[in-house]
């Protein structure tokens, strides 16, 4: 895409990708009145959470995306923008407590200790959590996840589910994504969710995307990269990237990432108010099934529509949508790296936010308050001069 920044106004900002970052940061632009184009490569907005409708039923081919926060600014801007539907979120988990049992326990993720106590599987439970010590092990996820919940509860919830999900042992991740992530439930508390608010728009995420993005300038289809920065350094004072910085900076391969592939199946023979899964989300954590969860929409959505659509997620595709948090960090040093590199190509200065630029495994409101704050970064900090542009009124 070297042809569209030809009409930028003065003072005009470029933002990389209409993903909830892109999507915030540049409507935080416009109300400060700065003017700003978006680029998306994608041939639609919305990014990883976008929603879309298969035969009338609203599914999510990307993923679960359930909505939630304690940040007050964050919730008013989504509810503003039609996010007005609350929902309370709680999770399933096929659990295989034996490795010889044929059939599997539906049990509450996270696991709970009431229903855990009526289990056989319990007395070596509750001996192995009588050992816990009394701060988390900060090794790595497998020990830290053991010395929060015993080793029976790790191999059975969270040992194959990391596998499958990471392709690597838990050895071998970080234990900083696990707080908040993952957890043993001793009081009762069964969504997954603490937040202050939770939502589920009826139609999903894509028309609060949209309506960020409503008054704003979109060019879809177009894959940008550091080739393009001295082009959106000659029409625009400031560059805001959200897209993944080793492909942006040409360099792919450079990063480890994890993917998912969701397959998702319209089943017609569902009534209106009907499902066919016992949850929104079921965790399959073990090695027994290939894919890592269920997902049908129509439970979060609460849509009246005639038949389901239910998707499998399989781990291991080849896309950008989980950072890989080694315990050494090296990715996250990377990552730091890349921002040089393309800051030192760039005349205009380049801002970065957003779960792909940051290389981090933030939730939705995150990404909306880092592209809230890069906006912000930009207006108190570019001129609204542009080398060779006149200055706005
Ligand atoms: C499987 C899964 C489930 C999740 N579930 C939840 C959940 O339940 N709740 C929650 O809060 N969060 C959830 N998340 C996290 C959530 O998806 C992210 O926090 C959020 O989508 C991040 O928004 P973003 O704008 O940073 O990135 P993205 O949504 O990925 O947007 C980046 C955009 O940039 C575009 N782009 C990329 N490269 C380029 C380029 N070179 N040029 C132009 N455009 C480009 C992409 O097409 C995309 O539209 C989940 C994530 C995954 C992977």
């Amino acid at each position: 895409m070297r042809t569209v920044h030809r009409s930028a106004p003065p003072g005009a900002v470029a933002v990389i990708g209409a993903g909830w970052a892109g999507a915030s940061a540049a409507h935080e632009l416009r109300r400060l009145g700065r003017p700003v184009h978006v680029f998306e490569s994608a041939p639609v907005i919305g990014g990883h959470s976008r929603s879309e409708v298969l035969r009338g039923v609203v599914y999510e081919p990307n993923g679960p995306h359930i909505f939630h926060t304690s940040n007050p600014e964050v919730a008013r801007l989504v509810r503003q923008h039609g996010m007005t539907r609350s929902y309370r979120h709680q999770v399933l988990t096929e659990a295989y407590l034996h490795e010889d049992d044929e059939t599997p326990h539906l049990l509450s993720w996270p696991p709970q200790v009431a229903e855990l106590r009526e289990l056989p599987v319990w007395p070596r439970v509750e001996a192995e959590l009588a050992r816990r010590p009394r701060t988390p092990s900060r090794a790595n996820l497998e020990d830290y996840c053991i010395s929060i919940m015993g080793r029976t509860l790790y191999e059975v919830f969270v040992r194959d589910y990391t596998e499958k999900q990471w392709g690597r042992k838990g050895a071998e991740l970080s234990w900083e994504f696990a707080p908040g992530r993952l957890e043993l439930r001793e009081d009762g508390y069964r969504r997954l969710f603490r937040d202050t608010w939770e939502f589920f728009p009826s139609h999903g995420a894509a028309p609060v995307i949209e309506s960020l993005l409503a008054d704003v300038p979109v060019t879809v289809g177009a894959r940008m990269g550091v080739t393009d920065l001295a082009d959106l350094s000659r029409h625009y004072t400031a560059v805001v990237v959200t897209a993944p910085l080793d492909e942006f900076a040409g360099r792919p391969g450079e990063l480890a990432w994890r993917g998912v592939r969701s397959e998702s199946r319209y089943l017609p023979d569902y009534g209106t108010a009907a499902t066919a899964t016992p949850a929104y989300v079921v965790n399959r954590p073990s090695h027994r099934v290939p894919y890592t969860r269920t997902v049908e929409t129509k439970h979060a959505s609460g849509q009246h529509a005639q038949g389901t659509v239910v998707s499998h997620e399989y781990p291991g595709a080849d896309s950008r949508h989980y950072p890989v948090p080694t315990p050494d960090r090296r990715y996250e040093l990377r990552n730091e790296a890349l921002k040089k590199d393309i800051r030192d190509l760039s005349l205009v200065p380049v801002h970065f936010c957003g779960r792909l630029a940051t290389y981090s495994y933030i939730n939705q409101d995150r990404a909306i308050e880092q592209g809230l704050a890069c906006a912000r970064e930009v207006a108190a900090g570019s001129a609204v001069t542009r080398p060779g542009a006149s200055a706005s009124p």
